[in-house]
């Protein structure tokens, strides 16, 4: 479903991923892990065009996307960061519906959705729709990120740390909602995170970045089991 290959990207001379490959599949929840600066962001951020290579390929069902137009590429992935970035002027309801309303949904069925996705991620206080982010806590905006990046049921959906900063009940809450949504939608997520923890809890494989190269790519237990040398030993053994 999204292919990288032979990625590669410098800034300011310093090579900052070097030459990754990866295929993520169809469906698959793909947790990206490294601790920070190692490049997961400046890689995911390439799947929506963000970012642009230095050089390789990046395919999302088979098309290089360098040959695609910006907007729709965008509107067809789910995108959901840690600083949320959501509209202050608008309320709840209406952030979780940009991406619909962009694509021409009618107003039942945007209704429909948005009701839908504030009850799957626990937003379910009455009159919340009509809220404003303001009058939210941190832990219900970033829900409020997590269901705007779901709303048009991309079949990506690219997350970036999307619950730091987070206590870590309501993370752990996150989590588990986020995990039972992909199982029964099938999204295809890539996920990047710097906790093990959370990438060995969330993905069905895990890819460990370190300086800008992928070490290794496996299930949680793969990675565990069979590390490829000590310094994947020594991270993998940080996650419980
Ligand atoms: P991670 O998400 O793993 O923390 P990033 O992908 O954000 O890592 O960054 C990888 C490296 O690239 C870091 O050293 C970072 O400082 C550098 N970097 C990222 N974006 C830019 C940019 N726009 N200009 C210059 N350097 C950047
Ligand atoms: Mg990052």
């Amino acid at each position: 479903m999204i292919v990288f290959e032979h990625i590669r990207k410098e800034f300011g001379g310093r090579t900052v991923i070097d030459d990754v490959s990866l295929r993520v599949e169809e469906g698959e929840f793909f947790a990206l892990v490294g601790p920070s600066g190692s490049g997961k962001s400046t890689l995911l951020r390439m799947v929506n065009r963000l970012v642009t290579p230095d050089g390789g390929t990046v395919r999302v069902d088979g098309t290089d996307i360098a040959t695609l137009s910006v907007e729709p590429l965008r509107r067809g992935i789910g995108y959901a960061i840690q600083s949320v970035g959501l509209f202050p002027h608008r309320t709840v309801g209406d952030n979780i519906a940009t991406v619909p309303r962009l694509l021409g949904w009618t107003k039942a069925a945007i209704d429909e959705r948005v009701e839908a996705l504030l009850g799957l991620l626990h937003l379910d206080e009455p009159g919340m729709a009509s809220r404003y982010p303001r009058t939210l806590s941190g832990g219900q905006q970033q829900r409020v990120g997590v269901a705007r990046a779901l709303a048009a049921r991309p079949r990506i959906v690219l997350m970036d740390e999307p619950f730091g900063a987070l206590d870590p009940l309501t993370r752990e809450s996150l989590q588990v909602s986020l995990k039972a949504i992909q199982r029964e939608t099938k999204t295809t997520i890539l996920f990047v995170t710097h906790d093990m923890d959370e990438a060995f809890g969330l993905g069905d494989r895990v890819g460990l970045m370190l300086g800008g190269r992928l070490v290794q790519t496996g299930t949680p237990t793969e990675l565990i089991r069979a590390p490829v040398d000590d310094v994947v030993r020594e991270f993998v053994g940080g996650a419980r």
